[in-house]
This record gives structure tokens, sequence and C-alpha cells, in this order.
């Protein structure tokens, strides 16, 4: 048995594993993937589309009707027996196709959200799908990232990894990548190891991957998914409930239906076969499917605009968010972040150019000429304790890899003639600690010649109480006393006002990360501005007109967060809170304080769940974006937890319901309007169906009350409900948003999607609809026609009235001549019903079965204008509904 690999030391390790500290290189990378195959823990397979089909006939009403059709083509109905076969089979097909459509659409979601992974080949860090790791890659880990593989640490700096789903250790364990192991040491114990499905925490490490998919700890014991979770969303659920009720009241009409044909000496295999024919109709049974459809369809329309669900329930929850918590840096604004100015030693430097372009002159106090030691100090500092680096693109452009913050430090010192790579090679880093969003500071060591020295950068409230010295213009460190003390926070405020993020910059003679805590010798300032993003205002605009609040969240400080925050329209109120008023508040003072917060600066991580709790407790609805790990919990919390496509942490990812592929707040306005407009469809859906089926339902339940006929035969009955479930029905699912679409409020989410205006229109619709026919039904039976003839105008006065009915459910409130045609498949859908209802009613292969005559053009006259009777009563009912009375 080969030697496990944390017992054994690094370089053997290595040679074992074909690698490299410079990585694989693609070509032996992609020989790999080929022999161990994609790094992916086996799920179960999806279902297969002849289950899916198979599935569709384990309906019992479906079954039932088969048989009894069967039984009634020997009694010598055999070409109705054939008309009921073909029609059950189309609608089984229609059924299949929409889940089959529905399973591929959540697929391809699942495919989507799959996680990436930071890997070194041929030397270069790169992005590539988890999938595609193999034993030998590098992978870089940093705070935040979700290990894909397990791997045998090369190099970790303070690296702490998360491991409770491996082990059920809830405290982080440290990792150390030099040691070595003895054989048979636990898995919780493996410090120079990491794990498949665990994650950082903090600091940042380096391993060599030993094995994937199911050859790592986690595949062994197997079982979590990283994948779309394909949940059924409140909606579903409700409406699984409504249609095994109305399931329920409509057996129980139909059952009377039959119960009194019987009584009245109707033939019973014929009544028999009527009624489930009948039931078939009426019990909504594709409901669950297109519900699903809408869902994922409105999903891959939102993909194209740059928010990808992970979730579908949150689809619904996003046509019902009332506050958007938003970070600022980033999503709100540009993240390209460029020094403007400088405070060094009583000294104002202002610094000229834009983006990272390494151009542009310093200036002190106005004027140019050689730069004072202190300050030359303050920018080799500020390019030291940074992980960033500024490249130049074969195209000439110039891209930073790292962080905007440290970027723009890099860019700065670059302009007074600093290359960070010299000075990094000049002054080894020989310890840090990383920036964490909870100390706001991160600290390197680093050694000169035979001395070592600390440099602390950080949020100035956080440097300064730790400094009791400060440079002086001549480059000599002096007291820092009170006065320069006041001096500095006003400059930080100045700064501030001007929308500057703020960094203090200090250092320490010979010491330790630890323990640079204090005794620091101030440097200086660098402020940076970072631009709101265009967009990002006008989205702002549109969540207020939509009825939805803005909130920023904010590490930075409040003066920068406030002046940021009025530029976007974000603050009109001016109320702002900082992480430290939060900590004074209990939950209840929260509460009240948060209901109208539009700004909260200098928080923390773990405010932000506070912060949600509260705005939740106030009844809102809350959307919120993180990124880090420690934002994990709150965007979980949160009804709609948003992270970050391209600077997010897998964590985060995997905690949201919603990923912005583009990390930009206009695309949370995007989603939540593509929701919206989600829910609009179903509902518009829904009241269609709903109402289609109370039309029929009635018009036999109030033919059989009246001891007349039945106005329609069985196969006649089957066929509407394929014609208006089927095509129409689809179409309104895919119907184009409202215009105003963003300009009503959030959905109210308690009282789901039955509102009253829906349960109007949907009963004014049914019920006229069973009036108009049964009257029409009625007139013409007692006008000389025959019973057939009546029947026939009955069944095409029915359907016509459907499809008025689908295009003046279109909208809520809207009268249906506004844009009548805007949605094209709805047309075609209609169309398309409409040759072949003068098929059904004109070609003789098909008068037999479905029981018509040809009619004549004086009876479509009567018919047409008996159906058009409809759209009066429900635009009067929209009328109503408009006028506040409904
Ligand atoms: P937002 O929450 O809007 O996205 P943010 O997450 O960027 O803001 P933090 O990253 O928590 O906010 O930054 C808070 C403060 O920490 C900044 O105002 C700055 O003073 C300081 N800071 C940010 N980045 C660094 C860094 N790399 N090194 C040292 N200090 C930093």
């Amino acid at each position: 048995m080969p030697e496990a690999s944390y017992s054994q030391p690094i370089e053997k390790l290595l040679d074992q594993l074909g690698a490299t500290r410079s990585g694989l290189t693609e070509a032996e990378a992609a020989a790999r993937l080929g022999r161990y195959g994609p790094n992916q823990l086996q799920t179960a397979p999806s279902a297969s589309p002849w289950k899916l089909l198979a599935e569709q006939f384990r309906n019992v009403l479906i079954i039932t009707l088969l048989i009894a059709t069967v039984l009634s083509a020997f009694l010598g109905h055999g070409i109705e027996a054939v008309a009921i076969l073909v029609i059950v089979l189309f609608a089984v097909l229609l059924g299949f196709i929409q889940e089959y459509r529905a399973e591929k659409a959540i697929e391809a979601l699942r495919q989507m959200a799959a996680p990436a992974s930071k890997v070194i080949r041929d030397g270069r860090e790169q992005m590539i799908p988890a999938l595609e790791l193999v034993p030998g890659d590098l992978i870089a880990i940093a705070a935040g990232d979700r290990i894909p593989a397990d791997g045998r640490l090369v190099e970790a700096v303070n690296l702490r990894m998360d491991e409770a789903a491996l082990t059920g250790e809830s405290l982080p364990s440290e990792k150390d990548f030099a040691v070595t192991l003895p054989p048979q040491t636990a898995v919780g114990d493996r410090r120079n190891m990491v794990f498949a499905g665990t994650s950082a925490v903090h600091g940042r490490g380096i391993a060599v991957v030993t094995g994937t998919a199911m050859l790592t700890e986690f595949g062994r014991i197997a079982g979590m998914l990283q994948r779309v979770e394909s949940e059924k969303t409140p909606l579903q659920k409700n409406l699984d409930k409504v249609g095994a009720s109305l399931a329920r009241a409509a057996l129980v009409i139909v059952v009377i239906i039959v119960g009194l044909g019987i009584v009245r000496g109707q033939p019973f295999i014929e009544i028999l076969i009527f009624g489930i024919a009948l039931a078939v109709a009426v019990v909504p049974e594709a409901l669950p499917a297109v519900v699903t459809i809408s869902l994922a369809l409105g999903v891959q329309r939102m993909v194209k605009r740059n928010a990808l669900m992970r979730r579908l329930p949150a689809v619904e929850t996003l046509g019902s968010t009332t506050v958007i918590c938003s970070d600022k840096t980033g999503t709100l604004t540009r993240d390209e972040m460029t020094v403007r100015r400088l405070y060094v030693a009583g000294l104002d430097v202002s610094v000229a150019g834009s983006g990272y372009r390494p151009e542009g002159e310093l200036k002190i106090d106005g004027g140019s000429g050689e730069l004072p030691q202190p300050v030359r100090e303050l920018l080799q500092a500020g390019a030291l304790c940074n992980d960033a680096t500024l490249d130049r693109s074969p195209e000439g452009e110039w891209k930073i890899s790292g962080d905007p913050t440290e970027a723009a430090l890099v860019v700065a010192a670059r302009k007074a003639g600093f290359d960070e790579r010299d000075l990094r090679n000049r002054f080894q880093r020989i310890d840090e600690q990383p920036f964490s969003s909870e100390t706001k500071r991160m600290t390197t060591v680093h050694r000169s010649d035979a001395t070592t020295f600390a440099i602390v950068k950080g949020a100035p409230e956080m440097i300064l109480p730790a400094c009791s010295l400060a440079l002086d213009a001549s480059g000599q460190t002096e007291a820092l006393d009170d006065s320069s003390r006041r001096d500095i926070l006003e400059k930080v405020e100045l700064m501030g006002r001007d929308a500057l993020r703020v960094i203090a910059i200090a250092r320490k003679e010979g010491s330790g990360a630890g323990d640079a805590a204090d005794g620091l010798v101030f440097i200086g300032l660098a402020g940076m501005i970072d631009p709101p993003r265009e967009e990002a205002k006008d989205a702002v605009e549109r969540c207020v007109a939509a009825g939805i609040r803005p909130v920023m969240i904010t590490g930075d400080h409040p003066v920068t967060a406030r002046a940021v925050a009025r530029e976007l329209g974000i603050l009109r109120k001016g109320n702002v809170l900082a992480g430290v008023e939060i900590e004074a508040m209990d939950d209840r003072a929260l509460g009240e304080a948060a209901g109208s917060v539009e700004v909260f600066a200098r928080v923390s991580p773990e405010h932000k769940l506070r912060i949600v709790e509260a705005l939740q407790k106030n009844g809102e609805v809350v959307a919120m974006t993180g990124d880090g790990v420690n934002d994990a919990p709150a965007l979980k919390k949160a009804d709609i937890g948003i992270s970050m496509g391209i600077s997010g942490t897998e964590v985060s990812r995997e905690a949201s319901a919603m990923t912005l592929l583009d990390d930009n707040f206009s695309t949370i306005v995007a989603a939540i309007e593509e929701g919206r407009g989600i829910y609009d469809n179903i509902k518009k859906y829904l009241t269609y169906l709903l109402s289609s089926n109370i039309g029929e339902l009635g018009l036999m339940a109030g033919a059989t009350l009246l001891g007349i006929p039945l106005p329609l035969t069985a196969v006649q009955i089957l066929y509407v409900n394929l014609a208006t479930d089927g095509l129409p029905a689809l179409a309104l699912a895919v119907d184009p948003a409202e215009p105003d679409i963003m300009k009503r409020p959030p959905n109210d989410r308690k009282q789901g999607i039955f509102t009253r205006p829906m349960m109007a229109l949907m009963l004014a619709g049914g019920l006229w609809s069973m009036l108009v026919n049964l009257v029409l039904f009625e007139w013409a039976r007692h006008s000389g026609r025959s019973l057939s003839e009546a029947m026939t105008m009955t069944f095409v006065s029915l359907v016509l009235i459907q499809f008025f009915k689908a295009y003046n459910f279109r909208s809520e409130r809207e009268h249906v001549f506004r844009k009548p045609f805007a949605n094209k498949w709805l047309n075609l859908a209609i169309l398309w019903e409409l040759v072949m209802l003068a098929a059904i009613v004109y070609v003789p292969v098909l008068t037999t079965p479905f029981g018509t005559f040809a009619m004549p053009a004086e009876d479509w006259v009567i018919v047409v204008g008996g159906a058009l009777t409809i759209v009066p009563v429900i635009e009067m009912t929209k009328w109503l509904i408009r006028s506040g009375r409904l």
C-alpha cells in the first residue's frame, strides 16, 4: 500500500504525484482528466425521459378513462373511443414535454452553479471549474474558499479550516504545511492536509491535490451535493394543496352529474366516460409542471441578465422583496480604487491620473518637485503591506490582480517610481496577519539586512489608537500628540466627505506580526476614490419607484459612506447608523432604528445578521448581498441571500439563493423585475385555467340541475381541455411583462397568489361563461335546431370564450385593447387552435367522432356575438378593481 500523503515529506510526495511547484502543464492536466475522470461526486442520475413519460400515465383518472374507453369500444362506440385515446395521448405528451423541459432547465442551472477553483498551472494562477481538477494540480486557497478536492499543503500562512462538514468539529482547525505526520493519523488531526467539502475561514495556502471525486475523504462518506436544490417553492406547495382541493370539489360535482344521469336513465358506460372525461378536464393536473416551467424559463431569462438563481423558491420571493441591503464596494461602486490624496507629516499630496494606469503626477500642497522622504516611505510601505500586483497585458491594458484597495496603493507607488515586485524582493516578507473585515487592518513583517520591521495598514480608527509616534517632514520620528491626532482625524473626515476611502499606514521596527498592536509609528493616510456605478443610480431610482427600499451596508467610514450614498440617491433622509451604534443597541432598539436607516457604515459581517433579523421582525422581505465567508449566516437568514459571481467566496455563494454574475447592484433590480414578471404570469395562467374550469364544470352542472341534456360530449369536453389548457395557457406563462411592473408595490407575501382581484376575475370569467353557454344551448335547442347542432354551437362558443379570456387575463388592471397582440406565442397558439376548431366543425373525418356539424355562417355570427360578451364583463371587473371596489 502506498504511503499516505500526510506522512511523506513534501518533495517526495510531489515526485510521486508527478507534480511541481509551478503546477501541472495544461496538456498534462488534460491527460490526467481523461485518466481520472471529472472531480465530481457520483449522484443519482437524473430521471430518464422514458421514466418521465411513463409517470404521466400513473394518473388514476387517466387510467380509468383509458379502461372505460376501451370498454366502450367493445360496446360499439369505436370512433369516439379512438378520438378519446388520441386526445388523451396528446394531453399526456404535452404533460411530458412540460415536465421534461422543466427538468432540463433545472439541470442546466445546476451546471451553471457548479463551483470553480483557483489552480496554478503552467506557473499561472487561474480559475477553472472544480470539475476539471486532477491529482497533482496545485490549488490556491484563501479565506472563504470551499476546498474542491483533497490535498497536501505545500504552503500555508495562518490557514484555518472549517472541517465540521467532514469531522463534525465545529472549531476551525489550524493547518501547518511543514509537519510530516505518522501513518494512521485520524482525519481530524491531519494538520498538513485540506479536504474536499471543507472551507477556509482564515489565512491562505497552496495545496497539491492528492485525490479527487470519489477518492476524497468526503467522497468516501459521500452524500453532500453541491448543486441547485430542486425543493418545491412555497407557491408550488400551496398550489399542490389548492390543486388537491379543487380536484376533490370537482370530483364531487362529477359524481353528482353522473349519479343524476344514471337516475335519469342514461346508458351507464356512456355517462361514466363522460364523467371521467369531465374530471380529467377540470382537475388541473398540469398545474405543478406549468409553474415549474414558468419558474425555470424565467430563471433562464434571468441568467441572460446576469442573475443566477440557485434556489427556485427565491424566484417567487423576489417579487415580494421590500428591502435590498447591498454592500457598497463593488456592487454599488465599481471597485476600481484610485488614490487621489495622501496626507503625510502635515503635507497634503495630490495624486493625478485615473484607473490603474500608473501615470500621474504627485504634487505637494499644489507644487511639484522632489518627494520628501516620509511621502516616499508611505508609498513604499503601502506597496509592501500588500498582496496586489499590476501588469500590462499584451494589448497594453493595465490589469491588477488582488484586492482593488491594495492595487490602488500599488499604482500610487508606481506613479512615484516604486515597483512593488522590486520592493517585495528587497524586503522579504517573513510573517503576516491578513486583512479581515472584523479587524479592518493588515500587518506584514519584513526582513531588511539584519533587522526586521512590521507594516500595518487599515481603517484609521483602528490604526491611530495603536500609534504613539509619527513621522515628521524630515522623516524622523516624533511623539504623536493630541493635536496631531486631531489633525489626522480631521483629514480623515475631510477625505471621507469627498467620498474617499481612507487607509492609515504605520510601521514598527523589529516587530513580529503578533506584537504590532501598539507602539506604532504613524506614517500617513491614503485617500482613494471608488466611483459609483452609473447604472446603480438608475437602479436605485427604479427600486424606489417599485416600493423597495435600497439600503447600503459598508465597512467604510460613515462619512465616506454618506457621501457615496448621497451620490447614488440612497441617502434621502440622511439616516446613517454606524457599527459601534449597532453594538450599543439591543434587538428591539435596532429593530426600531432599522425601519428608517438608509446606510449602515463601519459594520462587520456579524452585524449583518442582526440587521437582517431586525428588518425581518419589522415584516420586511429582505434581500441582502455578501461576499465573504463571514457573510454566509446573514445570506442564509435573508429571504434572498445574494452572492457575488466575480469577487465572492465559494462559501458565500453556497449560502446564497442568487449569484450576481457581474457583481452589479442593477442586476438585483433586474432580477426583481423578472421575479415579478414570473409571478404575474403564473397568476395569469392560474386565473385563466381556473376560470376556464369553472366555466366548463358550471355548464355541465347547470345543465344537470336544470334537467336538460348535457351540452357537450365526452370527446368535446376533453378537446376543450386540451385546446385551452395546452398551448394558450403555456403562452400566458411566457407573457411579456406589463409596463407598470416596477411601478407598483411589492407583492404581499402573506396574501399569496389568490388576491381579491384575481379571484374576482376568475369568478366573473367562469360564471359568465357558464351563463352564456347555458342560455345559448337552451335557445338553440328551442330554435328548431337538432341537439347535435345546439351542442356544436355550445362547443364552439365555449372554446371562443376561453380564447377571449386568454387575451383579457393578460392584465389584471389594464384593458385588453392596450397592445392586445403583444404576446406572439399566444397569437400563434390561438391561430392554431382556431384552425383546429374549423377543422373539427367542417372536416368530415373529424365531425363524426366529435359529434359536430358544419355550422352555417349565421350560427357563427350568433356564437361569436355571444362569446364576445365575455369581454365587457371582464373589463367591467377590471374597472371595479382599478377603482378600488374589488
Ligand atoms: P463593503 O462592505 O461596502 O463592500 P468593504 O467590504 O470593502 O465595504 P471592508 O473591506 O470591510 O469594507 O473595509 C473596511 C475598511 O477597512 C475600509 O474602509 C478600509 O479603511 C480598510 N481596508 C479595506 N481593505 C483593506 C486592506 N486590504 N488592507 C487594510 N485595510 C483595508
